[in-house]
């Protein structure tokens, strides 16, 4: 291990530059422009593979491609899968960056750029680790799978397909995700809850065409003036969802649980500061640290309605829509979330407009046990690359494959995020800490030989 470790050391400055090239690939999956980009980049990806001597190829799908990569087999030895995904969310709006999303800049220990964090560093992180084994010449001890994944960003849409077609090569005793984060670098973590998603987008129409306000506004409704009336009545003022049944299948917070997620470093008014708001809001009843991980959320994600030029325009708007997303968490079911929130919709819409209403992606909320001897072992090689007492989480956040990976291939997966708070992952100015990516590195080496024997004993 030493050997590996120092190799790690010793390539840093090299680790950072081939980060910089990965990250200068704009694999927008969301935009079809960039379709190019994604094959480029995926081409970056296998190359990168290939030059270590894994087994790399590049997997077509009917979107954006998976690239998958395997460390030399030997007989015997426990398998894991390593997943990441190499598209990233849209950049705009461009005039928020500092510099240009995809030219990476470095300032102190953080490298800008769209998808550093979010997940270019951290899959990157764990192949690294590999090369410092296959190039010391020290025995992996166990075989290892990368899939790395162009769609994460638009909800994984071929994913599941394509770990059903690859199920025999794909089967696993775990899976490792680096996509999550983690509080600070004093606070390492195992993230053992995600929330699901379920995302939904509300049209209501009005007149065939944008009316007249002075000669006809008054005889009609308008459409944006209705939706927000719908809208507002989504949420109560204390937080609270309301929708008929929506908590029914909530799993209540145990004891446990909250008094661990009370160790987890946390100053009101820092993080008050830091998201810039007067106040914060959320569920009565609940921390801030439960609201935004353990509990139930509906967020307006983006509302348009006519005219939005310079100036003024008097119209009443044929129509107004709005995007929607819900967090879920253990045991809601997205598909029974979608048919309360139809209903419940479809209820409170008025006879003055038509509804038009589309599903977007879902994905179910996910548990694993903190105290399983895969999540111990994985605690284990935290504290020794980070050098502290690791945390037990739970991410706000979804990464719906990770419910496919043990539906499909019958694994747990393991969360072992490198992302830090102040990441501005899917916001302008996104950057990720090279210290993170550092330790990361040496978690993943340290990782190995933890799970391997913590597969052995029953
Ligand atoms: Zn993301």
């Amino acid at each position: 291990m030493e050997k590996v470790l120092s190799y790690l050391s010793e390539h840093q400055p090299r680790f950072v530059r081939e980060l910089c090239d990965y990250v200068r690939f704009p694999s927008v999956s969301a935009q079809p422009q960039h379709q190019p980009d994604m094959a480029a980049c995926a081409e970056w990806l296998l190359n990168r593979c290939r030059g270590l001597g894994l087994d790399a190829r590049v997997c077509p799908t009917p979107g954006h491609p998976v690239v998958l990569a395997r460390t030399p087999r030997r007989a015997g030895r426990r398998h894991f899968m390593v997943y990441g995904h190499y598209d990233v969310q849209p950049p705009e709006p461009f005039e928020l960056w500092k510099s240009p999303p995809f030219e990476p800049r470095l300032e102190g220990r953080s490298l800008f750029a769209r998808g550093a964090s979010d997940n270019k560093g951290q899959h990157l992180a764990h192949l690294n680790a590999v090369e410092a084994y296959l190039r010391t010449g020290t025995e992996l001890p166990c075989d290892l799978t990368f899939v790395v994944e162009g769609e994460e960003e638009v909800g994984s849409r071929h994913l599941a397909d394509f770990l059903k077609t690859n199920r025999a090569e794909l089967a696993c005793d775990a899976v490792v995700v680096s996509d999550t984060g983690i509080p600070d670098l004093k606070h390492p973590a195992l993230t053992y809850a995600l929330r699901g998603i379920t995302a939904v987008e509300i049209k209501l129409h009005g007149p065939s065409r944008d009316l007249h306000s002075g000669i006809y506004g008054g005889s009609v409704d308008n459409p944006a003036m209705a939706l927000c009336q719908l809208l507002a009545k989504l949420r109560d003022k204390h937080g609270r969802i309301a929708i008929p049944g929506f908590y029914d299948d909530v799993a209540a917070l145990s004891a446990f649980e909250r008094k661990q997620l009370a160790r987890l470093p946390f100053k009101e008014s820092a993080y008050r500061k830091f998201l810039g708001v007067p106040q914060l809001f959320g569920e009565r009843g609940f921390t801030p640290i439960e609201q935004r991980s353990a509990r139930p959320t509906v967020e307006i994600n983006g509302l348009t309605s006519g005219y939005q030029g310079e100036g003024s325009k008097t119209i009443v708007p044929a129509w107004a829509s709005a995007k929607l997303t819900f967090r879920l968490v253990p045991d809601q079911q997205p598909k029974k979330i979608i048919a309360l929130i139809r209903k419940h919709l479809a209820s409170l819409c008025p006879p003055t407009v038509r509804m038009e209403l589309k599903t977007g992606h879902g994905g179910e909320p996910y548990l694993v046990s903190p105290t399983s001897a895969l999540a111990q072992a994985s605690l284990r090689a935290l504290k020794r690359a980070f050098g502290c007492e690791p945390v037990l989480m739970r991410e706000g956040g979804s990464i719906p494959i990770v419910t496919e990976f043990k539906k499909v291939l019958g694994a747990d997966t393991l969360l072992l995020g490198l992302a830090l708070p102040d990441d501005n992952a899917h916001s302008p100015n996104e950057k990720f800490s090279l210290d993170c990516f550092e330790r990361g590195m040496r978690m993943s080496a340290e990782l190995w030989p933890e799970l391997s024997g913590a597969c052995k004993t029953p």
